[in-house]
């Protein structure tokens, strides 16, 4: 359907910007549902989570994790000291697939689901503009390259997010490390500054310490983890320093030179950087730290495409207003799902939002959502959405912490209960150390908060997400037996503890 010699046109049902995980997962639930779907993709098919974040950054984490792990059990010590740095790496390429998309470009053949390559930016209502990578059209390399996409129902934005970097003096120019460049880098820094204590703070400092460099991290709260119980984030840091990780916490880097600008810094300057540049930051609390790179891990902002020719409402911080069911406010045709919503950090989340707009685009188009076109049932979102932080411990935390129950005015139990204590944990590795807080709705008599800390806690999580989403009283859960010798008798603990 040609416009003109340099333009051309498309209309499906549903337009999905960004192929990540989410927009994937959208498309999918609209094509299961029978409507037509395409995507637009800038990079690469399958978003961050497969090639720059989730993945990535877990294959690095897990030999350092393995490692410990037998360190940890009387009979398997024998194992290396280090993990395998080129083995290592060699593994994350693999789960990367080498940043080679042709696997998942596939996947959307067989799911029926379109894809057009380019940046996506929206010119008009349900109306999209394409302007690069349209070479599979038809549209001759020497012209304009312009492609209007039009959606018959919806369009979703699942643009994921972009790192925020501080207004550090000197910081662009010492060529910093956001998390996509962490994750993919071939070369290990001898010295890494990170600066973030938050989750990809922690988690890339656990990396980069297995793999053999001296990290600095620099955190600005005084512990590292804030937003989760703070016991978690203590538990990690203490880990971090016995790893050999320089924490510095209630500190801030105030500027960035480079290591050669002062004549003095030649001296120490015999270390080669990825970048080619050493760093020498100066910290609020007077000291100094030289490193070969420097990492930015302070926090990510939505990634949302540019919009003209249609009013769409913002707040203050340029973010979309969006509505219960994610649709953006004034519109009926404009959903944003995922992180570019600000109501999903992790790919499990931002999924499962991705499932159930997918769905209710579908019935809206079909007329079968019920009166006004109403609703998403995404109560997880609202009852708290399950998070793993793969440090050492591990974090696993669903639902509300106990400060936040507070905050909201909830009469709530707290019980801590010593995981070390568990005969499943004494076996699990020598001298176990975790802890486990659950939160209880003391009205309702039901979980409404667990986070655990510990050694491969990770997989006793979906037992609390269950518990918390299901509003499972807790005299119910007493009927829920845990095998012994596991670390899941935490539960009995808590139970008894509880008075059952
Ligand atoms: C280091 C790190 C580790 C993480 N680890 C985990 C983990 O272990 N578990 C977990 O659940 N979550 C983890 N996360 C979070 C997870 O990566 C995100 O929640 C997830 O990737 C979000 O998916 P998305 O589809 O919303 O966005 P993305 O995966 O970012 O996908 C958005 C896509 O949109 C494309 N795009 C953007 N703008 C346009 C445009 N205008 N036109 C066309 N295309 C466009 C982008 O190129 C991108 O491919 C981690 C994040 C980081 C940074």
């Amino acid at each position: 359907m040609s416009q003109s010699a340099n333009t051309a046109s498309r209309t499906y049902d549903v337009v999905v910007i960004g192929a990540g995980a989410i927009g994937e997962n959208l498309a999918d639930r609209a094509v299961q549902g029978g409507l037509s779907a395409v995507v637009i993709e800038s990079e690469l098919v399958g978003g961050a989570c497969s090639y720059w974040a989730c993945m990535p950054s877990k294959a690095l984490l897990r030999p350092g994790a393995a490692l410990e792990a037998a360190r940890t059990v009387p009979g398997a010590e024998g194992v290396p000291e280090r993990v395998d740095v080129e083995k290592t790496l060699a593994s994350r390429d693999n789960f990367v697939s080498n940043w080679d998309d042709s696997g998942q470009v596939d996947w959307l053949s067989t799911a029926g689901i379109d894809l057009i390559r380019g940046t996506a930016r929206i010119v008009g209502e349900r109306e999209i503009e394409v302007r690069s990578g349209l070479e599979q059209i038809g549209l001759a390399p020497d012209q304009p390259e312009i492609l209007t996409v039009h959606a018959r129902s919806a369009i979703a934005v699942c643009t994921g997010t972009a790192p925020v970097l501080p207004p550090i003096d000197g910081l662009l120019e010492s060529h910093p490390w956001t998390s996509a460049e962490a994750t993919a880098t071939q070369e290990i820094p001898e010295e890494l500054l990170i600066i973030g204590g938050g989750v990809v703070g922690c988690e890339m400092a656990t990396a980069f310490a297995d793999l053999g460099s001296q990290v600095h991290l620099v955190v600005r709260g005084d512990n590292v983890l804030s937003g989760i119980d703070s016991f978690a984030g203590e538990a990690v840091a203490d880990s971090l320093q016995q790893m050999g990780v320089d924490v510095r916490l209630n500190c801030e880097v105030t500027s960035c030179g480079q290591v050669g600008a002062d004549p003095a810094d030649l001296i120490m300057d015999d270390a080669t950087s990825p970048t080619g540049i050493r760093t020498k930051a100066a910290l609020s609390d007077g000291s100094t730290i030289v490193a070969d790179q420097v990492l930015v891990a302070t926090g990510r902002k939505p990634n949302l495409p540019e919009i003209s020719d249609v009013s769409i409402e913002k707040d203050e911080h340029g973010h979309l207003q969006l509505d219960a069911d994610m649709r953006a406010q004034g519109t009926d045709w404009l959903y944003v799902v995922g992180d570019a919503s600000s109501r999903a950090h992790t790919t499990h989340e931002g999924k499962y939002q991705a499932r159930m707009i997918g769905d209710l685009i579908v019935s809206r188009a079909n007329g079968t959502a019920g009166e006004g076109g109403a609703g998403a049932d995404l109560r997880a979102d609202a009852m708290g959405a399950p998070q793993v932080i793969f440090t050492r411990p591990e974090v696993a935390h669903v639902g509300l912490t106990s400060d936040a129950a507070q905050e909201q005015g909830i009469d709530t139990r707290v019980f801590d209960q010593d995981l070390g204590a568990i005969a499943g944990a004494a076996l699990h590795a020598h001298n176990y150390q975790g802890q486990v807080r659950f939160v209880v709705d003391a009205e309702k008599q039901v979980l409404i908060g667990v986070t655990f800390v510990g050694g491969d806690t990770a997989e006793m999580l979906h037992a609390a997400t269950i518990a918390i989403i299901g509003e499972v009283p807790l005299a119910r859960l007493w009927h829920a037996v845990p095998a012994y010798p596991t670390m899941s008798e935490v539960w009995l603990r808590f139970l008894e503890a509880a008075g059952l």
